[in-house]
């Protein structure tokens, strides 16, 4: 039977229709309106749009499950917080799930994007997977045979909130030296402009003028074209991921660590340097090593995910 997943993003809501082999056979965007009743609102629409698309009614889907920024309660189907939506104790799924009348699963975004990546992605066939998302902030999922670890209260799994410098760089979450304070785009941004001011010739500052603009993309840009200053940012922002990534590695030994999220753009490239310096950190397990790999899926594993809860 088919089912709804739905990614509710602070700027877009994404849904899809999903089938039983996991492919996504419809599919829409709307922009996020402000207010929970209003996201309600276009979450039915969309639903209704997917089922006319597919020739389907809405009783012929099985079910719906939304990936939502912030703390979820996935037992309660409520959002407890979320800064992006400005939510404080809405009960999401349930409010849907009166209006579709069928059940709706609600989870943590970075959670139900890596069940998306377990079930259909670079997580097919194995037993568990964490995946790691390098976007503006780090998230995190980890998935322990075949199903997400979230804590007793649905909030555990925050990887980016693990620290890796003790009394480090202020965090979002208001901890210091946060792996999200390093590993995120924010923090490479943050390397790319220290270095910046300290190397006026470079081409890592020419590529920033060029763009108009510090990003993400900046340091990786010069690094790939030989510049020193370029390299040194990428080789202090990439052992930072290589640290947490041991720590994870370490405490779970998954089959597979997968990396999404806006910098993992950068390919096998950012796989290819990080490894040298993920494995003196490793925890000697022998023979049997965690798979370090790309996510498959990008945008489509939140949808993918959250259909699948
Ligand atoms: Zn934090």
């Amino acid at each position: 039977m088919m089912r709804i997943g739905i990614d509710l993003g602070g700027t877009n809501i994404a849904a899809g229709l999903i089938d039983d082999g996991m492919e996504i056979v419809a599919q829409d965007t709307v922009r996020t309106p402000p207010g929970a009743d209003a996201i309600v609102n276009e979450m039915e629409v969309l639903a209704h749009s997917l089922c006319s698309q597919a020739g389907l009614r809405l009783s012929d889907i099985e079910c719906a499950g939304i990936g939502s920024p912030g703390a979820i309660d996935p037992r309660e189907g409520m959002v407890v917080y979320s800064n992006n939506l400005n939510f404080r104790n809405v009960p999401l799924a349930v409010m849907l799930s009166h209006r579709l009348d069928m059940t709706v699963h609600i989870g943590n975004d970075a959670n139900v994007a890596a069940l998306g990546e377990f079930h259909a992605g670079a997580g097919r066939h194995i037993s568990s997977m964490i995946m790691v998302t390098l976007g503006t902030g780090v998230g995190g999922g980890i998935v322990l045979g075949g199903r997400i670890y979230d804590g007793f209260n649905g909030m555990g799994g925050e990887v980016g909130h693990m620290a890796v410098v003790k009394d480090g760089e202020p965090c979002s979450c208001g901890r210091n030296g946060c792996w999200e304070a390093y590993a995120s785009a924010t923090g490479l941004i943050r390397m790319t402009r220290s270095a910046i001011s300290r190397n006026p010739d470079s081409l890592l500052k020419s590529i920033a003028i060029d763009k108009g603009k510090v990003s993400g993309r900046t340091a990786f840009l010069a690094a790939r074209r030989g510049d020193a200053a370029g390299n040194e940012v990428v080789e202090k922002y990439l052992s930072y991921v290589a640290c947490g990534a041991a720590n994870l590695i370490n405490l779970f030994q998954p089959e597979m660590l997968c990396f999404g999220g806006g910098i993992s753009n950068e390919g096998q490239y950012l796989i290819d340097r990080m490894l040298p310096m993920l494995e003196p950190e490793l925890y000697d397990v022998g023979d049997r090593r965690t798979r370090v790999c790309l996510a498959e899926l990008g945008n489509d594993a939140g949808i993918i995910g959250a259909a699948m809860m």
